[in-house]
């Protein structure tokens, strides 16, 4: 059994989950209007990641026998100025999700709950992923005239994400 605690902190991280679910799914938006598939495409990509993480949590939280409550989520930004300042809020964003992460593991430490301990190290793993990836593509379009034509190019490369 989860104390209640432990399953009100992971309540709250579903609910984290599914806000950066809705920003990517934002951003992917913004990148259809810009008529940037490949970009958008990442971010559709990440969108149903962000949805799997929410419902590992959320079953998570079943098989331990407790109850799953969903909280309310948050408006995202809809428009950004430049497509690096996107990628610099993806990373900004995913450094934030990273010490959610963490703090969640506090808890889990805290309470000796050793089965979510074991989950969240998953979680732990996947945000050096994440930081790693968000890193990569906003140091490649600062090296890049971000309205040039290297932008069509990393268009074309992140279009694979999820097809390879
Ligand atoms: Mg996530």
């Amino acid at each position: 059994m989860i104390s209640k605690n432990m399953q009100d902190s992971i309540n709250e991280q579903i609910k984290n989950e599914i806000y950066s679910a809705y920003l990517y799914l934002s951003m992917c938006a913004y990148f259809e209007s810009n008529n940037l598939p490949g970009f958008a495409n990442w971010m559709r990509v990440q969108y149903n990641e962000e949805l799997s993480h929410a419902l590992r949590l959320f079953d998570h939280i079943n098989e331990r026998g407790g109850r799953v409550n969903l909280l309310a989520i948050a408006q995202p930004p809809s428009d950004w100025k430049t497509y690096l300042e996107v990628f610099t809020q993806v990373l900004e964003h995913e450094q934030h999700v990273t010490s959610l992460i963490h703090k969640l593991y506090e808890t889990a430490l805290a309470e000796k709950d050793y089965a979510a301990q074991v989950m969240l190290q998953w979680f732990i793993d996947e945000q050096v992923e994440e930081e790693k990836n968000a890193t990569e593509i906003l140091e490649h379009l600062k090296l890049i005239d971000a309205r040039g034509t290297a932008v069509l190019m990393l268009d074309h490369r992140l279009e694979k994400r999820g097809k390879e």
